[in-house]
């Protein structure tokens, strides 16, 4: 018999507990600003046009069927998807030094790069411990410890500030002993919203390669940030162009507004060398059979959704323009917020609110005013004082801005 004894109750998870108390609030002015998904102005989710768009164009194909893909997913996507990280113009594309693997969404190319580092990251006397920023997307944690790999943190943000913490950052990257794994943001930081600038990206890139780190790009928000896809790979294409081998765990959720779809890649980049085509056939012959053991093939529909887009010159402008919708609306929301509580002369600084980037900001309300804001303004948020500004509109930024007003006095 099972040893049911050994399964103790497990908490929920703190951010589905918070989509759940919000559902059930009654309260005709409750705000949102947990989970990060993009709402339009009416606090809808928003179908981007040219999804619908592939999506006809898909239902429309006589051809349809729902076969499996390959263990490696659909190269049709596989392929633009690389090519979307690294630029048309890529040197590591035109060496194929690539390998592409389609994945569960980010969450599943995270887990799917642990899974590969835990299996062949072992070389004498390298450091197998994986660096993750203080404060990450709480999941990084789990998924990395559940592979077996041992986690450490290195500073990222600065309460004072409310920017980064670049001084502690490059110390503790500095400190870690050789060969350490460097989880990185690509941009658009979750929980911050803070990103290195052009110039601190070079200095980390420094310090990474004197200790030979080893690095591992988490993108789950390109084109969604700034509104250019090009400019939020900046990081990812600079370390290429230096010379890096590193994985990237690639999200299509927030970018094409895909979550339930789970379309998403993780690559393996080698770094020049004569080896590097060989290299990536062996990594790419791995992956497959870690991919294979785990899902055995991944989900045909988003893929062809995004390949449908990616793959047709005015779907892709049309793809951009949606981006720069939601991009805009967002920074948008950033600069009334920001206004108003201003205008409110809300004691404090806020000018970290249009600094931060991306769908979240780090307010730097403490747990109490984040309590204070549920039980009285009925305002649902992390208690890390996170805040999705996708929750934001035209009708609520005003009464969310007074509420953080009342509760900071
Ligand atoms: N990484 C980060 C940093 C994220 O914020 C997210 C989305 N919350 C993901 C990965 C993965 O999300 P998904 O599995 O929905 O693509």
């Amino acid at each position: 018999s099972f040893p049911v004894e050994a399964v103790p109750q497990a908490p929920e998870d703190p951010l589905f507990g918070l989509m759940r108390a919000y559902k059930a609030d009654e309260s005709p002015n409750k705000v949102d600003l947990g989970i990060g998904a993009y709402r339009d102005d009416n606090a809808k989710p928003w179908v981007l046009p040219v999804v619908k768009k592939a999506d006809e164009i898909l239902r429309n194909d006589p051809d349809l069927n729902h076969e499996y893909l390959p263990i490696a997913g659909l190269a049709s996507f596989t392929s633009k998807a690389g090519e979307l990280l690294l630029g048309t113009g890529s040197a590591a594309a035109a060496e194929k030094r690539v390998s592409s693997v389609q994945t569960i969404s980010g969450t599943g190319a995270v887990h799917l790069g642990a899974l590969f580092l835990a299996k062949f990251y072992k070389v004498n006397g390298a450091n197998r411990t994986v660096y993750l920023s203080s404060p990450t997307w709480a999941n990084h944690n789990q998924i990395f410890t559940n592979v077996g790999l041992p986690i450490a943190t290195y500073p990222y943000f600065d309460k004072e500030t409310k920017g980064l913490a670049f001084e502690g950052m490059k110390k503790a990257l500095a400190d870690a002993p050789e060969r350490s794994i460097i989880l990185l943001h690509a941009c658009a930081h979750n929980p911050t919203g803070v990103d290195p600038t052009a110039e601190q990206w070079r200095e980390i890139a420094e310090v990474i390669k004197a200790k030979k780190h080893f690095p591992f790009f988490d993108c789950a928000y390109q084109g969604f940030a700034s509104g250019d896809l090009d400019r939020d790979a900046g990081a990812i294409r600079y370390f290429i162009e230096q010379g890096f081998e590193l994985v990237i765990a690639q999200s299509f959720a927030k970018n094409f507004g895909l979550y339930g779809e789970r379309a998403g890649c993780f690559h393996f980049v080698a770094a020049p060398s004569a080896d590097a085509a060989s290299i990536t056939t062996r990594v790419a012959s791995q992956l497959a059979i870690l991919q294979r053991s785990e899902i055995s093939n991944p989900p045909i529909y988003g893929a062809k959704i995004a390949s449908t887009v990616l793959n047709d010159k005015a779907l892709f402008a049309e793809w951009q323009e949606n981006l720069r919708t939601m991009s805009g609306r967002i920074i948008t929301m950033r600069t009334a917020l920001r206004a108003k509580l201003e205008e409110l002369r809300t004691p404090g600084q806020w000018n970290h609110i249009t600094e931060q980037i991306g769908m979240f900001s780090f307010t730097g309300l403490s747990e109490a005013q984040v309590a204070k804001l549920r039980s009285e303004f009925h305002v649902y948020m992390t208690k890390n004082g996170r805040i999705s500004m996708a929750g934001l509109n035209t009708r609520n930024v005003e009464y969310f801005a007074k509420a953080v007003d009342s509760v900071v006095r």
